[in-house]
């Protein structure tokens, strides 16, 4: 019988279909309970160099037959080896975790584009608050600017990078500020 039952109520939690295509760091919920399942890393991994074996094997001898029995034994590894185990619920992205500071009050979406652009090339992660409103609302762009109503984006980054992204971003800042000015 291949595994799929929940650790927490011990029914079928997932279908074949669902546990072969689940990753180690994805959890997803048992359909029974509603509890978070998984499947370890350690087992999966082996389960998957096995395969990977087999398939330097196959090419090193050209050979169709050893990818096959490489695959059958994977898919068999997978799904009679590799256990159920409960796990933590998904984890939210890593911004949300932390206090957001708003470094940026964008004009308009090449703005954006750009600031978050040297953020992430400088390894900053970032998110730009009301971006998913500007969307909602973009029929009543005008241009590039965005819509009144919802004024500009703010481009958000966690409090502990704050100084060194409003460094990165200073130009742009000044630029806005002095169109502020006029
Ligand atoms: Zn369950």
């Amino acid at each position: 019988m291949p595994k799929l039952s929940c650790p927490y109520c011990n029914k079928t939690g997932l279908s074949l279909l669902r546990k072969f295509n689940i990753s180690p760091s994805s959890s997803i919920k048992c359909k029974n309970c509603g509890r978070y399942i998984g499947i370890p890393s350690g087992k999966f991994i082996i389960a998957s160099s096995i395969m990977s074996i087999f398939i330097a094997l196959s090419i090193i001898f050209s050979s169709i037959y050893i990818f096959l029995i490489g695959c059958i034994i994977s898919l068999i590894l997978h799904l009679e080896w590799v256990p159920i185990v409960k796990k933590a619920p998904p984890s939210h992205h890593p911004l949300r975790k932390s206090k957001l500071i708003t470094v940026l009050k964008a004009n308009n979406s090449a703005q954006l584009t750009v600031a978050k652009s040297l953020l992430e090339s400088a390894g900053i992660p970032c998110v730009a608050k009301g971006e998913m409103t500007q969307k909602v609302v973009s029929a009543g762009q005008i241009g590039t600017r965005f819509h009144l109503a919802t004024g500009p984006i703010e481009l958000q980054v966690i409090s502990d990078s704050a100084i060194q992204a409003q460094e990165i971003l200073k130009e742009i800042i000044d630029d806005n500020l002095a169109n502020q000015m006029t």
